[in-house]
């Protein structure tokens, strides 16, 4: 088989990061499309780091976030499970070998043919919020097995999802389980997401509140077997942040409100795995100097750069997934930071990465770098203009490898001695779709 660089997942030895992968890729100066650099083991370390935190909480990573095979087959060699949104991320996360009982069809509104291909492949659990969603899924696949997704908004998050998706736990909810029982249909449990980048950590409580007293409730309406909670997603990603805080509140309501370990808790997390994984590098094409008026009517020089990626590629997470991005720039400079802009690189005034930014003053030819780029930003992503979408170069320490290669089923022969440029040895990464659906390391966890 032929592989092509691109392919190829680095394997690591001695002292690296992400900036000096990047950096060496450029250097030589024949690199001119953006290309994002992937740490595999941000993601091992941060799945570890969950299952200590919340040993109880088995993750469910949300395809949607970001369906770059690699991540996907990862987080599956590592035994976690799959949120899934449409046929589509079926069919991608069962192709490499994920069982159906790992994967839940977590989009309350789904289309009727998706439910209907969920049946023939048998993933069973679906979420639901409406009266038209119960009389599709008893159309479709009467012997479902059903998790009403109710509403709990966060005081602030980043992106709010209750506006769109969640029943009232209070006034809705307690009629749909009525109706759900009246079609014949079995609820075993009670989702909920509290928004994505949730600024408030209480509100896991809160949720966690609300669906015990919906175990009650369905309990006496006659879903006799209430098994399972969806605690969604809604943590934080970034390679600064913490998920301690929120551990703690979880865990502590776990134990006060479902204290009965026959109920199988799962979370549903997407940027929490995939934001910090994967570092941006887009080179500056052009520059312009401008000069604008500050608050005071005074002019001041101020520099665009135009790079090659922006909100049509990686950069749409600045419009869909309001984040707020950071050039970095990938040497060190002397020279004091500038008032700037950095732009993308299509013929659209609304391609603006960075309306208002310092930078040090910066040639055609140098790159930035942009980490935590790995949550909702690739999926997204589109050629517009004919820009293509980065690439991604993976990388993986040795350490990490030597202990996750055996649960990938790559014989030696899939990896071999590579030029000094990219490390001592490369691995097929064409082989990760056979990925087998094999068990986690951790002690702590076995897969769902
Ligand atoms: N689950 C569902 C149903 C979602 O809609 C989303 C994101 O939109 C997620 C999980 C992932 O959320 P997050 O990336 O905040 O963890």
């Amino acid at each position: 088989m032929i592989v092509s660089e691109e392919q190829r997942i680095r394997v690591m030895e001695g002292d690296w990061s992400p900036l000096s992968v990047g950096r060496h890729i450029v250097d030589g100066g024949l690199q001119e499309d953006p290309f994002y650099v992937m740490d595999v083991g941000e993601v091992v370390a941060r799945y570890h780091t969950w299952r200590e935190l919340m040993p109880r909480v088995e993750p469910f990573y949300a395809v949607k976030c970001n369906d770059d095979k690699l991540l996907v087959s990862t987080l599956a060699a590592l035994g976690t499970g799959f949120d899934c949104a449409s046929k589509a991320e079926i069919e991608l996360v069962t192709s490499i070998g994920v069982r159906p009982e790992r994967i839940i069809f977590a989009n309350p509104a789904k289309m009727a043919s998706h439910i209907k291909y969920s049946a023939r492949v048998g993933v069973d659990t679906m979420t639901f919020d409406s009266e038209t969603e119960l009389m599709k899924i008893k159309q479709h696949m009467p012997r479902a097995q059903l998790v009403v997704r109710i509403r709990c908004d966060a005081a602030a998050a980043q992106c709010p999802l209750g506006i769109k998706f969640g029943c009232d736990p209070v006034t809705e909810a307690p009629r749909l389980l009525k109706l759900a029982a009246v079609l014949g249909l079995e609820v075993i449990g009670v989702s909920f997401h509290v928004g994505s980048g949730t600024q408030e950590t209480g509100v896991y409580l809160r949720a966690i509140q609300y669906s015990r007293a919906l175990f009650s409730l369905a309990a006496n309406v006659g879903h006799a077997n209430m098994r399972l909670l969806d605690i969604g997603g809604g943590f934080p990603g970034s390679l600064h942040s913490d998920i301690r805080e929120v551990s703690q509140v979880i865990n502590g309501a776990l134990d006060t409100y479902f204290s009965d370990r026959s109920v199988r808790v799962i979370a549903e997390p997407g940027r929490y795995f995939a934001a910090a994984a994967y570092t941006l590098f887009a080179m500056v094409h052009a520059t312009r100097e401008v000069s604008q008026k500050d608050e005071e009517g005074i002019e001041q020089s101020h520099t665009m750069y135009f790079i090659n990626d922006g909100v049509y590629g990686s950069f749409n997470c600045v419009l869909y997934d309001h984040q707020h991005v950071v050039a970095e720039t990938i040497e060190p400079k002397c020279e004091k930071p500038q008032p700037c802009s950095v732009w993308g690189p299509s013929c659209d005034g609304l391609d603006c990465v960075l309306p208002n930014t310092f930078l040090p003053p910066l040639i055609t030819g140098e790159w930035l770098m942009f980490r935590d780029m790995g949550a909702y930003t690739l999926p997204v992503a589109s050629a517009f203009n004919g820009f293509p979408v980065p690439k991604v170069r993976a990388v993986i320490d040795s350490s990490v490898w030597s202990a996750l290669k055996d649960l990938w089923p790559l014989s030696e022969s899939h990896f071999c001695r590579g030029d000094p440029m990219t490390g001592p040895q490369t691995v097929d990464q064409s082989m990760l779709p056979s990925l087998s659906d094999t068990p986690s390391p951790s002690p702590s966890h076995s897969p769902a």
